[in-house]
């Protein structure tokens, strides 16, 4: 068996959605795979394929791309942060005073795996939830002037077209108070020619991109084989175009589970000038079971790999996006998990720390519970919810 096939750059870009067509997998495999894929849908570039190893049946790149059947174990919820519940206009997301989140597109160059958008590709909720003509969201993010900065989304928004991008950062751009666009993506990662390929989408984030109200492009790299030749070219570019570029990754199980990976990934992205912005606990998602890690042993691997990264590749947060706050895990030692919201959903919790007792088992904040003497955030928004829906039954 060949270990790669190479793609000519013109096919590099085109994506594969039926797994049926992958040539390396065993009739036996395509066929057991396709009953993941009728649930979670399969996407990605011939460019991505061929950073896999095929003859590595545990190859981290394959990992992250091509399904495996442990997703249809039942395990988790469609929206586990409850997104819904600060979905405030037609695509828009306004949980933090001065965030909003703005999902531009439903689709992405590749589908992760362990993706928490994953219900946007899913035919049992195929509901619109990206904003369309965008006038709606527009008009919500001009009347609230707290927003000081906007999360472009999806989705992967690079997968829109350049044109498309252009009106939605002029848009951007017309309304005073948005001092910071971001854009989160993968596309470095999955089809870095999307951006190599097209001279005038540098033009236009450069023009975006201003000495007081920069553009940040969020890349997505999960792991250091993805920081390809192109990548890095991507990243430079952007730089060189004015644009600020960080970088962030949900730790995924076979994917970047090891502190070594880790702490590669982190040492060459600030080489290139990219700082770790975030590891993510991987949220409780239908489908993501095989890719889960608990909290506890997630914490372990950013701190180990921290001690192998300089102090500029380690100003990392390792945190939960949680439906009440972004939760820092800020430590953890013999009997305790320390916790603290970075940013909350009730502005009265921000900056709250939480201690509770060290749960090794624990994926999610709701598996936590405080010690005496300090209060969670969940749990009162979780009764508040209750005394809405009139049914009450509070934790212990
Ligand atoms: S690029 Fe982001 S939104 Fe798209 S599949 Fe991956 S994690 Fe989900």
């Amino acid at each position: 068996m060949t270990t790669k096939r190479e793609h000519s750059r013109g096919s590099k870009q085109s994506h594969v959605v039926d797994i049926a067509k992958l040539p390396y997998l065993s009739a036996v495999e395509r066929e057991a795979l396709e009953k993941v894929t009728d649930r979670f849908a399969f996407r990605a570039t011939r460019y991505y394929l061929d950073l896999i190893d095929w003859t590595d049946p545990r190859d981290p790149i394959r990992r992250l791309i091509v399904p495996t059947h442990a997703e249809l174990t039942q395990w988790g919820q469609l929206d586990p942060s409850n997104e819904n519940s600060v979905t405030v206009a037609a695509g828009v997301q306004h949980k933090y005073t001065s965030t909003a989140l703005l999902l531009a597109t439903q689709m992405c160059m590749g589908f992760c795996r362990y993706c928490f958008r994953k219900r946007l590709f899913m035919e049992e909720s195929r509901d619109k939830e990206a904003a369309g003509q965008l006038n709606e969201a527009m008009r919500y993010i001009a009347d609230h002037r707290e927003i000081n900065n906007i999360l472009i989304t999806g989705g992967d928004p690079m997968v829109l077209s350049t044109r498309r991008l252009e009106s939605l950062l002029k848009k951007l751009r017309a309304i005073d108070h948005v001092r910071i666009i971001r854009i989160g993506t993968k596309t470095p990662a999955f089809n870095p020619y999307r951006f190599l390929d097209d001279e005038k989408l540098f033009e236009v984030l450069s023009e975006h991109s201003q000495p007081d109200r920069r553009i940040y492009v969020v890349c997505h790299f999960d792991h250091p084989r993805e920081l390809t030749t192109e990548a890095r070219e991507v990243v430079d570019r952007l730089t060189r175009a004015g644009v600020i570029c960080v970088n962030q990754t949900p730790i995924s199980r076979g994917i970047n589970d090891d502190h070594r990976v880790m702490a590669g990934l982190m040492n060459e992205l600030s080489y290139m000038g990219v700082p770790q912005y975030y590891f993510f606990q991987c949220r409780p998602t239908i489908g993501n079971y095989p890719y889960a890690v608990p909290i506890v042993e997630g914490y372990r691997l950013v701190e180990r790999a921290k001690t192998l990264c300089s102090g500029l590749a380690k100003r990392v947060r390792f945190v939960m996006s949680h439906e009440s706050g972004k939760v820092e895990i800020a430590g953890v030692d013999r009997r305790h998990v320390y916790l603290k919201y970075h940013r909350a959903k009730d502005a009265r919790d921000d900056h709250r720390f939480v201690v509770c007792h060290r749960n090794d088992n624990a994926y999610w904040l709701d598996e936590l519970r405080p010690v005496e003497g300090y209060s969670n955030p969940y749990y009162r928004l979780r009764a508040r919810a209750q005394e809405q829906s009139g049914v009450s039954c509070m934790p212990d």
